[in-house]
């Protein structure tokens, strides 16, 4: 427990440029993870919610489509192809993965088909929107501090499936997954699968966790219902493969800024193995 909390705390002081979204969640629910699986070394993946212009942004989750086109140009330049997770996860089993990094959009917000698709598609990226399976075409009523967005609509969402951009599930209703019971643990997992399965017409095997809040039995409950990964925020007992850590990307984040993040995911990365390893060596 321990250690958990102290992997918390430095996650949350390291992000300290971000409020993150850990600050969205009610304090009740804020602890993750209890025991831990065994870990390695994760992939690097950036988590953006929404690319719009926006006047008011107290959860800091929105980039503006300048900010957005900047550093996609600079992952670009840098030799790096920005993948789905789908697509990280695959190339990755086969030791491809080398020049790839994962881009994720928590949310559904409709503007990721207005201004993210189009700069990602002239440098020839993918990326993986994780969308609330009940509330497309709703707004994010769950953020009550901040304006209103749009999510992507049914249309939407089938749309960029066909066009290829892999489709992630956030659950219903946005609901933090920690402390819930196991019934509804299954309905939040299998249902939204099955919902977006019929809107994608094909299989949705990645998961990403609301306010990236993830313990034990969630992510185990994410596992069972069929699920080949999913997404978390902070490294944590639970790193793995249905809890991979994420890079919070905000509209400050310049170049030097980026590498300094991407410098920041190895370490914390190399001592979630350690951590890993000691637990296992513990008779
Ligand atoms: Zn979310």
């Amino acid at each position: 427990m321990d250690d958990e909390r102290g992997t918390v705390r430095s996650a949350r002081a390291g992000a300290s440029d971000a409020p993150s979204d850990r600050a969205r969640l009610p304090r009740s629910r804020r602890t993750v993870g209890e025991a831990a699986p065994p870990g390695s070394s994760s992939p690097w993946i950036l988590m953006y919610h929404s690319v719009a212009v926006e006047e008011e942004d107290p959860y800091q989750l929105t980039v503006s489509p300048e900010r957005f086109a900047e550093q996609i140009g600079w992952l670009h330049r840098r030799g790096r192809r920005g993948v789905s997770v789908r697509e990280l996860m695959r190339a990755r089993a086969q030791g491809r993965d080398d020049k790839l990094v994962g881009l994720t959009f928590d949310d559904g917000y409709a503007d990721f088909a207005r201004y993210a698709v189009p700069i990602l598609q002239a440098y020839g990226f993918t990326a993986t929107a994780y969308v609330v399976a009940d509330l497309l075409g709703q707004d994010n009523g769950w953020d009550t501090e901040g304006p209103r967005k749009k999510l992507l609509t049914v249309q939407e969402v089938t749309e960029l499936a066909s066009a290829g951009w892999e489709i992630g599930s956030h659950g219903l209703g946005h609901q933090a997954l920690p402390g819930l019971p196991a019934d509804v643990l299954a309905v939040q997992t299998r249902e939204s699968r099955r919902l977006l399965e019929e809107v994608v017409g094909g299989p949705v095997t990645g998961f990403c966790y609301p306010y990236g809040a993830v313990d034990r039995p969630a992510a185990a409950a994410v596992r069972d219902a069929g699920y080949d990964y999913a997404c978390a925020i902070a490294h944590s007992p639970l790193t793995g493969r249905f809890a991979l850590p994420r890079c919070y990307v905000g509209d400050r984040d310049g170049a030097w800024r980026l590498r300094a993040k991407k410098g920041r995911h190895r370490l914390r990365d190399a001592v979630t193995s350690l951590k890993h390893s000691r637990r296992e060596r513990r008779p």
